[in-house]
C-alpha cells in the first residue's frame, strides 16, 4: 500500500516553503510527477489528487499512458530521446525537457513543421559533467548548441534542464542548480523565449533546486515509491 496522495501533499508543502524561503512566489514552481514504470492506477491516484503535470522517460510507455489517461494532462518528456522516436511524440507532449543535441532538435523541428505545430523544448545541460549522463558541462559548447537550436523553426526554446548527481547530500548539488540558473539568466538568456524555464531537482534535492530557482521539479520515487525495473 502506498500513500501517493499524502506524499504529494508533503512534497508540495515543502516545495512551496522552499520557494517562499528564497523570496520567490510559491506558484512559480510546479511539481512534475515522474511516473515511469508505474501503473496507470497510480497515475490516476495522483491525477485525482490534483496533479496535472506528469513526467515520463520512455516513448512507448508515454504514448500508451497518453491514450489511457485524461486529456487535460500536461505530459513532460524527460528521458533520453532518440531521433527515430521523435515522430511518435511530436504534438502529444506539453514539453520535451531532454534535448541534448542539435541533431535531436533538428528532428523535433522537422516533425513539428510537418505537423504545423510548435513544440516547447528545454536544452539539457550536464552541469556536473557526469560521464554517465548525456551532454557536456562545457558551457561554451552548450551555448553554441543553444544558439543553433534557437534558430530552428517549429520549436520554442523555453529554458534549460539538468540532472544533478545522485547524492544523499542535497546541499552538494546547490552549485549545479546555481550554475544552470546563472547560465539561463546570463549568456543563454537572449536565445530563450520569455522568462527562462528551469527544470531541476528530483526526490533527493528538490528543495535546494527550488531555492535556486526551479520552475519544474521532477519527483518520482518520493511520490510513487521505489521503481522496480526487472519484474
Ligand atoms: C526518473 C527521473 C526523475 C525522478 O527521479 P526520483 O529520484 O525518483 O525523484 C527525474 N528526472 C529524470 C530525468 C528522471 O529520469
Amino acid at each position: 500500500m502506498n500513500n501517493i496522495s499524502e506524499n504529494i501533499d508533503k512534497i508540495t508543502q515543502k516545495m512551496k516553503a522552499a520557494a517562499v524561503r528564497a523570496g520567490r512566489n510559491e506558484d512559480d514552481v510546479t511539481l512534475v510527477a515522474v511516473s515511469k514504470t508505474k501503473p496507470v492506477e497510480d497515475l490516476m491516484e495522483a491525477y485525482n489528487h490534483g496533479v496535472r503535470d506528469f513526467g515520463e522517460n520512455y516513448v512507448n510507455e508515454l504514448t500508451d499512458k497518453i491514450e489511457k489517461m485524461p486529456k487535460d494532462i500536461r505530459w513532460h518528456m524527460i528521458g533520453h530521446l532518440q531521433t527515430n522516436k521523435v515522430k511518435y511524440l511530436a504534438g502529444k507532449v506539453f514539453m520535451i525537457h531532454s534535448v541534448d543535441s542539435v541533431k535531436l532538435a533538428k528532428e523535433i523541428s522537422k516533425e513539428s513543421v510537418k505537423k504545423d505545430i510548435v513544440t516547447k523544448i528545454l536544452c539539457e545541460i550536464n552541469v556536473a559533467g557526469e560521464e554517465s549522463k548525456f551532454g557536456t558541462s562545457d558551457l561554451d559548447a552548450n551555448l553554441e548548441m543553444i544558439k543553433e537550436i534557437a534558430l530552428l523553426p517549429g520549436i520554442e526554446l523555453c529554458g534549460l534542464m539538468t540532472i544533478a548527481p545522485y547524492t544523499p547530500d542535497a546541499e552538494s548539488n546547490r552549485q549545479y542548480f546555481k550554475t544552470l540558473h546563472d547560465f539561463a539568466y546570463g549568456r543563454a538568456r537572449e536565445y530563450i523565449k520569455g522568462k527562462p524555464v528551469l527544470s531541476m531537482g528530483m526526490s533527493g534535492d528538490y528543495e535546494v533546486a527550488t531555492e535556486e530557482g526551479a520552475s519544474y521539479i521532477r519527483v518520482g520515487s518520493s511520490i510513487f515509491g521505489e521503481r522496480v525495473y526487472n519484474k
